[in-house]
């Protein structure tokens, strides 16, 4: 099925996952917020991140490095000076597009687009200017004066953070090569144009991971780390692989500091686009903040004694971009028992909702008792249980397939006889009878797969 973005925009809006960020002041280009059920997505996929990151490995460790950092750190890392995209102005509105999206085509080569916009006007019908560098770092001052000395950044990566402190992790770990250093954080780019909802923002959430190794395992680990984001996508996030693809980086797309990229694509609406990106990223950073900050970031092996500096293979998904990914590739409108619904066919592990509860009937006070003492033990052993009362059971599993709410629990006038509920499956919509005594082991099996 061919999802159109107005419709994930539209549900993200209408059931509490994404909003426009001061929606009531005209909102802000690149900036969103996260609603009720959208939080609890997001928490999901970085928790599902951070366990088979983390916690399912022996030698990967966590951090959660400052947001603004020694802006040396990205002197040395080659953001503030190569940290741009090639970008056009609309001479008459002075509008700012990138290059390469006008062009269409994937490269930074200036000449080149230079060749290919020469004839090619704004979407506004206007002359553009040449192609040139804009950087995308953004500034903030430290302290009560806005000067230079003052300058600072709010990072563009999360891996800065993570090169610094190379040398803590390593010590407080006692690691020993190879390791790898993990983080979730925010970053922030300047992006000329953000665009496709929350696909291209300016304020983002990233989950990288750096593994340092000895540089001649490169080429192996390489593999393992791109084969691991395939696997993790569709075992743990449950994407369809269909929506998948493999685009390796040319030489001209490659980002300073890269080696080798390889991307995974995920079919966007708006077409197959980057989710997902490994990099060879060599002793590039290490170097450099050895130069740079005078410490020696350079390792022994304790076998062989010899001394070098690390390589690293980065591995890099953005948190929003993911979840745009499973609101798309999740989405499905389809016709049951002649009546249309739209159903969340989301891993029932990483919904919002594990199980909705419902009285039959609501103004039957010992349905309703058996309902909240039903709803009560769910809530206690899975927590986002929701109770809804509201509308007859077909309205309600159609607002709970909306939301991706793997199974609904109704209790009715045989509930109050044998103790059975009907418990309705999200993705079949079969209906089944078990007793309530069995409802926690039921859904934890599911929710299991
Ligand atoms: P792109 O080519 O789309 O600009 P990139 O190659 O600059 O992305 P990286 O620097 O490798 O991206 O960042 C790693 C991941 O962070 C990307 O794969 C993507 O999921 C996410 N990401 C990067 N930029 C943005 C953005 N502006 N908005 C949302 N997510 C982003």
């Amino acid at each position: 099925m061919k999802v159109i973005m107005e419709d994930i925009i539209s549900l993200s809006k209408r059931r509490g996952f994404v909003f426009q960020t001061s929606e009531i002041y005209g909102g802000l280009a690149g900036f969103y917020d996260y609603g009720p059920l959208g939080v609890e997505l997001v928490n999901n996929l970085k928790s599902a991140w951070w366990d088979a990151m983390v916690k399912e490995k022996t030698n990967i460790y966590g951090i959660d490095g400052a947001i603004i950092q020694n802006p040396l750190l990205w002197k040395a890392s080659g953001h503030i000076d190569g940290f741009s995209d090639p970008m056009v102005e609309d001479v008459v509105t002075h509008k700012r597009y990138r290059a390469d999206h006008l062009a269409g085509i994937d490269s930074n080569d200036l000449v080149e687009l230079e060749r290919l916009l020469k004839n090619v006007k704004s979407p506004d019908g206007n002359k553009l200017s040449q192609p040139r560098y804009f950087n995308m770092m953004m500034q903030t001052w430290i302290g009560p004066v806005t000067d230079d000395a003052a300058k600072a950044y709010l990072r563009p990566e999360t891996a800065g953070a993570i090169y610094t402190n190379f040398l803590n992790v390593k010590e407080s770990m006692r690691a020993k090569l190879p390791f790898g250093i993990a983080q979730i954080g925010k970053a922030f780019r300047n992006e000329i144009s953000p665009r496709d909802f929350i696909f291209r923002v300016r304020e983002l959430e990233q989950m990288e991971m750096q593994y340092f190794i000895d540089p001649k395992i490169e080429e192996d680990v390489y593999e393992e780390w791109r084969q691991f984001a395939w696997n993790f996508l569709i075992d743990k996030v449950g994407i369809q692989k269909d929506n998948l693809s493999w685009h390796e980086h040319e030489e001209n797309e490659r980002a300073h500091y890269a080696k080798a990229a390889h991307d995974i694509y995920f079919n966007f609406p708006q077409g197959p686009k980057e989710l997902w990106g490994t990099h060879d990223r060599t002793d590039f950073d290490l170097s450099n903040h050895t130069r740079v900050s005078g410490k020696d970031l350079s390792y022994i092996d304790e076998v062989s004694k010899t001394k070098f500096i690390p390589y690293v293979i980065e591995s890099s998904v953005g948190v929003g971009r993911l979840l745009l990914a499973v609101l798309c590739d999740s989405y499905t409108k389809e016709t049951v028992n002649n009546d249309e619904r739209i159903v969340l066919k989301i891993k029932p592990s990483l919904a919002p909702y594990k199980v909705a509860v419902s009285p039959l009937l609501k103004n039957k006070p010992e349905l309703v008792e058996l309902a909240e003492k039903i709803f009560k033990d769910l809530k206690a052993r899975f927590g986002m249980v929701m109770w809804d009362d509201n509308g007859n059971i077909g309205k309600r599993y159609r607002r709970q397939d909306e939301i991706g709410t793997p199974f609904c629990v109704t209790i009715d006038f045989n509930s109050l006889e044998d103790d059975s509920v009907t418990i309705r499956d999200r993705d079949t919509t079969l209906q089944q009878r078990i007793n309530s005594s069995k409802l926690i082991s039921y859904i934890e099996e599911k929710l299991a797969i």
